[in-house]
């Protein structure tokens, strides 16, 4: 049980346990929250990275899942992503923002820089990152074979109201920019690191995909937020990216991260009112499956 969290246990979703926005990140963005429910949550695939725990914040229904579950237990690439964006859905979930730690692949993009990217490459290599493979699941339902369309990986609208609350911070960030996301949960080599530099794209994370495309498959909104704990291991001169370096960063930048995060919430639109690109991500398909 984090600090801060109601003694509730809810085994399954209920009226109470609704939430229309979801931020997928570590404790430090809710553990403080006066009035948290902690709801366990079970998917067709398995189970999400820990607990979802429910709040409100500016007046909107928002529920918190640690990305790598309490205790930071889970590396990476043994996230369940399918669980995580299924269970947050299932609880109404329907934007969800994203914060995240990633290197910097330009020197202008140091430590403490806010990304809120635009674009993102997939370098990634085990991961489940589709619902929609033909393959029978555990419940004996098939969903169908659907590609969908990926172009603008992040919704527009989320992407604009992230920018405009880290502004009203005073924290100007990069509005755009490709996130490249790496395998890990090893840190780049210098080869790998100026590569993903040459190609132009700006900094370099390890979660960011298939978070993205899941929550586009789910038809949810998703935005990445990005902040820079490190220059890249290509980007600097020094003995390479290290662990505690990121953490200490990360550290530094989470309560201003978290006051964004939170004026973000309270300037998404309101559910219904939705009408992103996201919101189409199902036209024209016959998914085979009922989404929660
Ligand atoms: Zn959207």
């Amino acid at each position: 049980m984090f600090p801060g969290a109601a003694h509730r246990v809810i085994r399954m979703a209920t009226h109470d346990t609704y939430a229309d926005i979801g931020v997928i990140g570590g404790s430090g963005f809710y553990s403080f929250l006066d009035d948290v429910t902690e709801v366990t949550v079970e998917t067709p695939y398995g189970s999400p990275s820990d607990s979802l725990f429910v709040g409100e914040i500016a007046g909107r229904r928002v529920a918190f899942l640690p990305r790598h579950g309490r205790g930071h237990s889970l590396p990476p690439h043994r996230i369940n992503y399918r669980a995580n964006l299924w269970a947050l859905r299932s609880l109404g979930v329907r934007q969800i923002l994203g914060p995240c730690a990633v290197g910097g692949l330009d020197e202008e993009y140091g430590p403490g820089t806010l990304v809120v990217p635009d674009q993102l490459v997939d370098r990634t290599k085990s991961r489940a990152q589709t619902y929609f493979d033909g393959e029978r699941r555990a419940d004996g339902v098939v969903p169908r074979v659907v590609h969908v369309t990926f172009a603008d990986p992040y919704c527009p609208d989320g992407r604009r109201v992230a920018v405009k609350a880290a502004r009203g911070r005073g924290w100007e960030p990069v509005d755009g920019g490709t996130m490249v996301v790496i395998e890990g949960p090893r840190f780049s080599t210098r080869a790998e690191s100026r590569w993903h530099r040459a190609a132009g794209w700006s900094v370099v994370g390890m979660t960011g995909h298939p978070e993205a495309v899941l929550a586009r498959e789910l038809g949810l909104c998703y935005t990445s937020l990005a902040l820079v704990t490190d220059l890249d291991a290509g980007a600097e001169t020094g003995e390479g990216v290290s662990h505690t370096e990121v953490l200490r960063v990360f550290g530094e930048n989470v309560e201003r991260l978290r006051e964004v995060l939170f004026d973000a919430v309270g300037a998404l639109p309101a559910t219904v009112d939705r009408d992103c690109l996201c919101t189409h991500a199902h036209d024209g398909w016959n998914l085979g499956i009922e989404l929660p």
